[in-house]
């Protein structure tokens, strides 16, 4: 039998604001554990949450970028379950009226396997904000729970079973990560735990409608053990149906050294999460005034850019998607490419030299010295002629260490091209002069002393005279 999968992703993402969800602790990671709480955030009895707006904002952000419909009323719940990582016992989430419902995300490009992702549509079925709970690690026997994550603004970002191979789902984590970077929602740095994913997927035979049972995957912490799991999973299940065995309904855990999923618990064992209204919050109710407000804010985002940059620029898609791909690039490129001459040039300059430059040095667009105004410069004088392309890789190396102007280290370097006619015939003619067996040579048509004569010409003059014209001088003047 020939199966087909059905997969829904359940995105985890952390808000960056500057204080938690429901108290004025930071929302900093990477603090010393356990430093940065408060009565609420440790969930003491009878402490008061007050809801962060700029949380709030950030979640009809997202819901905007996604195409969703956004509440005008909702209200938060308490989920509750018990466990370490969460002091009060329950957690402060949204159930049945989140912020944002019923959006979609355009897939395209390529999954992790290269292959070529045909665009379309997926939907989105919901986007909740709620808190995190603390962080866990364990040590061997003991575990340590550091509360500085306890209380930051989580969004949940709930996919419709709409994606279809390993592939689509890699391609619909890249997008969305696109979007809430570009968006100013997260830096989902997925190390340091600001994107989290569980997998949903269950098989269904090809040309059939009813959905198959579906298994939940957990712990998967990179976009490569998305698609890995998956594509384990999809082996896995296709054998059990293939052997005529039922799947259950179940969560399952993925080892990524491993390369297994393993059963971590049964739908038996579910939760029920007894949610009701947080008696301690208001219900949240969003004017119309207020969502155009949000909505005018909203930046261009990379589907936009790319395209943009294709139009007004002449970029290639290749070096679109180079420069989109990089949220702090583009916006720098963007500066550059409208004051230059050529932007094309300047696309060139970013990809081939700079890009390289400060991987090699190890610091972002941010830190670099070269302002966009000045590379756009750099382009112009090459493009004009004033200085090679050889040179420019020696002005521009120098305006990377320094951050000086292009035209101040050309003229301190005395390296414009001398494209001055006069002067150029003046520097041919001493040359001729000075060698006159070449000379006749290349008038009974040696090719190679003509070569000689250029290098000469160049000489005399120090590496100034532009060599085109110098060619075309010596012609004239030995004909
Ligand atoms: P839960 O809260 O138990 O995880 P949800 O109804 O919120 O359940 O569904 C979670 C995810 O499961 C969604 O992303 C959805 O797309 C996905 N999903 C639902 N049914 C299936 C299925 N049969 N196969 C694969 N994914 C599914
Ligand atoms: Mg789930
Ligand atoms: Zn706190």
């Amino acid at each position: 039998m020939k199966y087909e999968a059905v997969i829904g992703l359940e995105v985890h993402v952390q808000v960056r604001t500057r204080s938690k969800m429901f108290c004025s602790c930071a929302n900093v990671y990477g603090a010393e554990p356990n430093t940065l709480v408060c009565p609420v955030c440790l969930g003491y009895p009878g402490a008061l949450p007050v809801p962060n707006h700029e949380a709030i904002r950030a979640a009809v952000r997202a819901g905007l970028l996604t195409g969703c419909s956004i509440a005008k009323y909702s209200k938060f719940d308490r989920k509750s379950y018990f466990y370490p990582d969460l002091a009060k016992d329950y957690q402060i989430s949204q159930f049945d009226l989140p912020f944002c419902v019923k959006g979609k995300l355009h897939l395209s490009g390529t999954g992790f396997s290269g292959a070529e992702i045909p665009p379309h549509e997926v939907g989105i079925t919901r986007i909740h904000l709620e808190e995190d709970p603390a962080k866990l690690t364990h040590f061997g026997a003991i575990s340590g729970a550091d509360f500085n994550r306890s209380g930051v603004p989580l969004l949940e970002i709930v996919g419709e079973p709409d994606l279809r191979s390993a592939d689509e789902a890699y391609a619909y984590l890249t997008k969305l990560k696109e979007i809430m970077r570009y968006g100013g929602i997260s830096d989902c740095d997925m190390e340091k735990g600001q994107m989290r994913c569980d997998v949903n997927i269950s098989l269904r035979p090809v040309g059939t409608e009813k959905f198959g049972t579906r298994v939940e995957l957990k712990n998967l912490n990179s976009f490569r053990a998305v698609h890995r799991a998956i594509e384990y999973e999809i082996d896995r299940q296709t054998e059990e149906l293939n052997a005529g065995r039922e799947l259950h309904q179940e969560t399952r855990g993925w080892d990524d050294e491993a390369g297994e999923s393993t059963v971590l618990r049964s739908k038996e064992s579910a939760h029920d999460y007894r949610y009701f209204p947080d008696p301690d919050l208001l219900p949240v109710t969003l004017s119309d005034e207020e969502i155009e407000e949000i909505r005018k804010t909203l930046p261009e985002m990379p589907d936009a850019m790319r395209e943009r940059f294709q139009k007004e620029y002449q970029l290639t898609a290749y070096d679109a998607d180079v420069i989109v791909a990089d949220r702090d690039i583009a916006p720098w490129f963007d500066k550059a490419a409208a004051k230059a001459k050529n932007p094309k040039l300047v696309a060139n300059w970013l990809i081939s030299e700079l890009m390289r430059e400060l991987a090699n040095a190890k610091i972002t667009i941010d830190e670099c010295k070269i302002t966009p105004e000045n590379l756009a410069a750099l382009t112009d004088i090459i493009g004009g002629g004033t200085i090679s392309g050889k040179q420019g890789k020696e002005v521009f190396a120098e305006m990377f260490a320094s951050g000086e102007a292009p035209a101040k280290i050309v003229e301190a370097k005395g390296m414009s091209q001398v494209s001055d006619s006069g002067a150029i015939a003046g520097f041919v003619a001493e040359a001729i002069a000075a060698n006159p067996k070449p000379a006749e040579e290349f008038k009974a048509g040696n090719g190679k002393a003509l070569q000689f004569l250029v290098g000469q010409v160049m000489k005399i003059s120090r590496g100034k005279a532009n060599p085109q014209m110098a060619v075309a001088e010596l012609k004239k003047q030995l004909q």
